[in-house]
């Protein structure tokens, strides 16, 4: 079985930092909880070019992001001595080093946890179904209902405040935390 595991929302808590460099340029106070939408910047009266220059300044220097589960490393290390477990992202292939940088100090090593990093382009949403994977775990609501008509493929949505309103059935599951994803994948 192959494995695409994300990067952003389900490793390193990308919003937090995303909160607190709007914050400090805007005057604004958003926090985390408020992002209740994939496309939350335009709520936010900034444009997407302005709301992805702040994800693009993160993607350059990905230190201070808080990680997310620290069950994760000792997982996806299990995971992938059994299965081919990639990291597959929609961060832009311009920002590897960094995103390799910030992996590695979580304990997300190449060749122990994972085997490949795959940094894919964040348009079409759904671009990572273009890659194939047997099983995705991912936060992005915009792949679920393109993943309920590959009824051979998986998502294991991991939950955050801008995928509340999905309604997770058939080949789609809710998880809310590194442990719940071991044991879905073993239940499969
Ligand atoms: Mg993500």
């Amino acid at each position: 079985m192959k494995i695409a595991i994300d990067i952003d929302g389900v490793l390193l808590d990308i919003i937090v930092e995303y909160c607190i460099i709007f914050n400090k340029r805007y005057g604004t106070n958003h926090q985390k909880k408020d992002v209740t939408k994939w496309d939350f910047f335009k709520d936010w009266n900034v444009d997407e070019d302005t709301g992805f220059k702040i994800f693009y300044e993160i993607y350059a220097d990905s230190m201070r992001i808080p990680f997310i589960d620290e069950n994760a490393p000792e997982i996806m290390k299990k995971l992938n001595e059994t299965y081919d477990v990639d990291i597959v992202s929609a961060r832009i292939p311009k920002y590897r080093s960094s995103i390799k940088r910030a992996l590695d100090f979580h304990n997300i090593k190449e060749n122990i946890q994972y085997s490949e990093l795959i940094l894919l382009h964040h348009r079409p949403y759904d671009i990572k179904l273009k890659q194939h994977y047997d099983l995705y775990v991912d936060d992005n609501p915009n792949l679920v209902e393109p993943i309920k008509k590959l009824k051979s493929r998986t998502l294991l949505l991991f939950n955050q405040p801008w995928n509340q309103d999905i309604i997770c059935e058939n080949n789609v599951y809710r998880v809310h935390n590194w442990k719940e994803i071991h044991q879905k994948i073993k239940e499969l």
